[in-house]
């Protein structure tokens, strides 16, 4: 039976496939297509891992002391017996060669379809053998790792062995690291269940440009695996197991966004100018040194927003040193061929843990609020040593080519005397070892209320400022951007928000420094007019942006944009 589920809007166009179920915790598990001559090799891999882990178990079971309570090794019992059911090694095959999903993916798809199984028993003893199936599996997956995988084959998609269908993906939540794996997966489509517009998992999802729809509740509960499910990327919406007319008329819509993606295309390398002739620079936000060459084809005009803190999740601990950042550095600016590069300093906390953590188990682990703890440059201040290490990499790079940097979440002047000593002191540390570095230009990301209202501060002490509205709106209006219960009261027209914008736009004006915006909103052509209207000119945003904003600078005349920038409220 057909349904709809409705979410908030991330990232535009649709998508059409079969539900893969993810549990948050499994979206790490790499997920890639075999080749039909791989096959038997991956289900040989699946038998072997099952065999290591019947021995582990006997061989705990074996090793109880005498004194041990009954129950573990009833418990182990349990264990085996699940380890050897046909419903989970047997159906995992079945995915294996019906589908060609590796064997880790066969693996964790099977699970998601038994856990609910588990879930829906009446029984509350069986119900709670979900956790055990849990852990059976937890060790299936990492005999597996320790098997090493066989090269996996990312140029493999679906159609590759014949007519499969599209997928994608469904989980409760993605942590944004984990959404950058995604990059070059199989999935042609996003949604989970938790999340805001502007919550990090919902930009990577954007700057993929793969359509997806987040905060949709309880999605990951009524979709089952393997449903037909259509993802309308641009209403937020999620329709589960489609009539045949509907999935008609969506083919129809998704080939018409195809075509007008690619007249705007065409765009390119258009120089985005006004009507009036006033020149608008449009650059990109990227996360990855691998983005550098997607800007610059997708007609950037530089990088205004490198989120570094990508190059510091997901690590175990263990932090990227000062050559392993720069070399990233390297890449990004020597990829930028000459435009200027914008290094933003780490920004991590909030919902952009370094650990793997999901919103949804970080809201669990931390009663605390975290987006108003010790995040970006909070951080990096209580990390001097690690700080100072981040700024000699950045340093360095500057010497090929021209870089920027930008400190995010600043909002007190103690906290700019900090950072602009620690510059110093990377710099004086970069001479004293002799080693070469260029000069930057240094900004400040105005994302907190307290930046905007004491914006001539900051004026003072920076060469340039760039607006984060998405935590502007956030720190404004008191409402945490990743969660989707008060998602609509993220309002981005509100007048206090507005007002924020346009102090900073005039005042920097008004001491001749450089203003930009690199939130959402610049990417948004909801936003376009009244952002110039506002006085800005230059606009960062995701590369898949570019073309759709540049449209609407071509087509503005500033002269007549209305007199009030709330006007432009839809
Ligand atoms: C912002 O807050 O608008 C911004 C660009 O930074 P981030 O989204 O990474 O917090
Ligand atoms: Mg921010």
């Amino acid at each position: 039976m057909s349904f709809q589920v409705f979410g908030l809007p991330v990232s535009r166009g649709v998508a059409i496939g079969r539900a893969v179920l993810v549990a948050s915790s499994r979206v790490d598990v790499a997920h890639y297509f075999i080749d039909a001559s791989r096959v038997a090799t991956e289900v040989q891999r699946l038998r072997d891992a099952r065999d290591t882990v019947a021995s582990e178990l006997t061989v705990m079971q074996r090793d109880l002391p005498g004194d041990a309570p009954h129950e573990l090794s009833a418990l182990l019992d349990v264990h085996l017996m699940l380890l050897h059911d046909e419903a989970l090694t047997g159906a995992t095959r079945h995915w294996i060669e019906e589908r060609h999903y590796n064997a880790e993916w066969a693996l964790s798809a099977q699970l998601e379809v038994l856990a609910r199984q588990f879930d829906e028993m009446e029984d509350e003893y069986l119900r709670e053998r979900k956790a055990d199936l849990e852990q059976v599996v937890e060790r299936l997956l990492r005999s597996l790792t320790a098997q090493g995988q066989p090269t996996p084959a990312p140029a493999v998609g679906p159609r590759d062995f014949g007519g499969e269908d599209p997928l994608v993906l469904i989980a409760n939540d993605i942590a944004p690291a984990d959404m950058l794996q995604f990059k070059k997966s199989v999935f042609t489509g996003f949604v989970t269940d938790v999340g805001g517009r502007t919550s990090h998992t919902a930009i990577v999802a954007r700057s993929l440009d793969i359509p997806a729809v987040v905060g949709a509740r309880e999605v990951s509960r009524v979709v089952r695996q393997d449903d037909w499910v259509i993802i309308d990327g641009d209403a937020g919406v999620v329709l589960v197991d489609p009539s045949p007319l509907l999935l008609e008329e969506y083919r129809f819509r998704q080939r018409q966004s195809e075509l007008e993606r690619e007249r705007l295309d065409r765009l390119r390398h258009t120089p985005a100018v006004t009507l009036d002739g006033e020149v608008v620079e449009l650059l990109a936000n990227i996360e990855l040194p691998g983005d550098a060459p997607g800007a610059i084809e997708a007609g950037a005009v530089g990088v205004g927003l490198f989120r570094s803190e990508f190059l510091f999740m997901n690590r175990d601990g263990e932090l990227p040193g000062e050559e392993e950042q720069f070399e990233a550095y390297r890449r990004v600016v020597e990829g930028m061929r000459g435009l200027p590069v914008t290094i933003r300093t780490v920004d991590v906390g909030a919902d952009k843990p370094l650990e793997r953590m999901s919103v949804n188990e970080l809201r669990h682990e931390h009663a605390l609020n975290p987006a108003l703890g010790l995040r970006a440059i909070r951080w990096s201040l209580s990390e001097p040593s690690m700080f100072r290490q981040q700024l000699r990499a950045i340093l360095r790079a500057a010497a090929l080519g021209p870089v920027k940097l930008l400190i995010p979440m600043l909002g007190n002047t103690s906290e700019i005397r900090a950072t602009l000593e620690a510059l110093a002191r990377a710099r004086q540390q970069l001479r004293e070892s002799g080693r070469s570095f260029g000069e930057v230009e240094v900004g400040a990301m105005i994302e907190v209320p307290a930046a905007a209202l004491i914006i001539d501060r900051f004026l003072e002490a920076f060469d340039f400022v760039s607006i984060g509205t998405n935590d502007l709106i956030q720190y404004t209006l008191a409402i945490d951007r990743a969660d989707e219960a008060v998602a609509h009261l993220y309002d981005p027209w509100h007048p206090a928000v507005l007002e924020l914008i346009r102090r900073t736009i005039s005042a920097s004006q008004a001491a001749g420094k450089a203003v930009s915006v690199c939130g959402e909103m610049a990417g948004d052509p909801a936003f376009t007019a009244t952002l110039l209207q506002l006085g800005l000119r230059s606009f960062s945003m995701h590369p898949a942006q570019i073309s759709v904003i540049k449209q609407q600078i071509l087509r503005a005349d500033t002269r007549r944009l209305g007199a009030s920038a709330a006007g432009g409220r839809p």
